[in-house]
């Protein structure tokens, strides 16, 4: 269980890596990113070596997908000196790249999630071999309205833009791992049978079988930046433990359907929303 430390919220200690088992070297994880604002954090719950990896893909997603936003809107670092202390609108005159740079607070900032078709094992639909992907469509922030009028301000040496660059590998690892953490720190180590860590892990890129989208729901007006919700369903006929996570709500981005495991509990539940914890705006 989750005890509040300020605007933290800290589970009871896990003693073991929840990605590989060790119990070496333990150091404290964060379900959802620090450096997007994720303030749920497990102690003693991630090994060196696989700290290491995930830190990976989720500096991928903080710096090359959200680096921007995060710059412009003081986001938590670890490297503040590292702190970018203007940024570049990177675009093209005529298929010629242009560069301008610009103050924090007068960049656009935009950035793009992917929007997922659900998982399949939902629907049953089956990917051919070597297809990693479903359709997909891409989200975008702010509003088409703004970045038209930033547009417009920009001077006429560049005819169009870059809004922003999503790396799905890095992006689906970061959702399977935030589902995987936040159920194991509801639920405990041992309360399901995992299914995500080779994808975690980097063992398998293959994701739509258990990483996919949902219809978004209205955010509860209190709402931060990461809204995780923990269920059980059954699906063609055994119990599963899923999550729901939805990153910057507020902003209306898409909401995440992860399926993180089966279910130990008897089969018997249709569907069940157990607990859902959200960071303070
Ligand atoms: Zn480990």
């Amino acid at each position: 269980m989750f005890r509040k430390r300020g605007k933290r919220l800290v589970s009871d200690p896990v003693g073991a890596c929840i990605y590989c088992g060790s119990n070496e070297a333990l150091t404290l994880e964060h379900i959802a990113p620090y450096a997007l604002g994720g303030t749920f954090e497990l102690p003693r719950a991630s090994c060196k070596p696989c700290a290491k990896i995930t830190a990976k893909f989720e500096g991928v997603v903080a710096r090359e997908m959200l680096l921007e936003f995060r710059t412009k809107f003081k986001s938590p670092t670890r490297r503040p000196k590292e702190r970018p202390n203007v940024l570049d609108v990177k675009g093209y005159f005529k298929e010629t790249p242009r560069r301008i740079t610009l103050k924090p607070e007068d960049h656009l900032a935009a950035f793009c999630l992917p929007d997922l078709s659900p998982p399949t094992i939902r629907t049953g639909r089956i990917l051919a071999k070597g297809e990693l992907h479903q359709e997909m469509g891409f989200w975008q922030w702010p509003h088409p309205s703004v970045i038209d009028a930033f547009s417009r301000s920009l001077p006429d040496t560049i005819d169009r833009f870059h809004i922003g660059s999503v790396s799905i590998n890095a992006f689906v690892r970061l959702l399977a791992k935030m589902a995987h953490a936040f159920t194991t720190a509801y639920r405990g180590r041992h309360g399901f049978i995992p299914l995500l860590l080779p994808l975690i892990l980097g063992e398998t890129n293959e994701y739509a079988r258990y990483v996919g989208g949902r219809s978004r729901k209205a955010p509860a007006p209190e709402s931060g930046d990461f809204s995780f919700q923990t269920y059980t369903r059954m699906i063609s006929g055994y119990p599963y433990v899923g999550c729901e996570i939805e990153i910057f709500p507020l902003l209306g981005a898409p909401t995440y359907d992860v399926i993180v495991g089966h279910d130990l509990k008897p089969a018997t539940v249709s569907q069940q929303h157990e607990v859902h914890l959200f960071t303070e705006p």
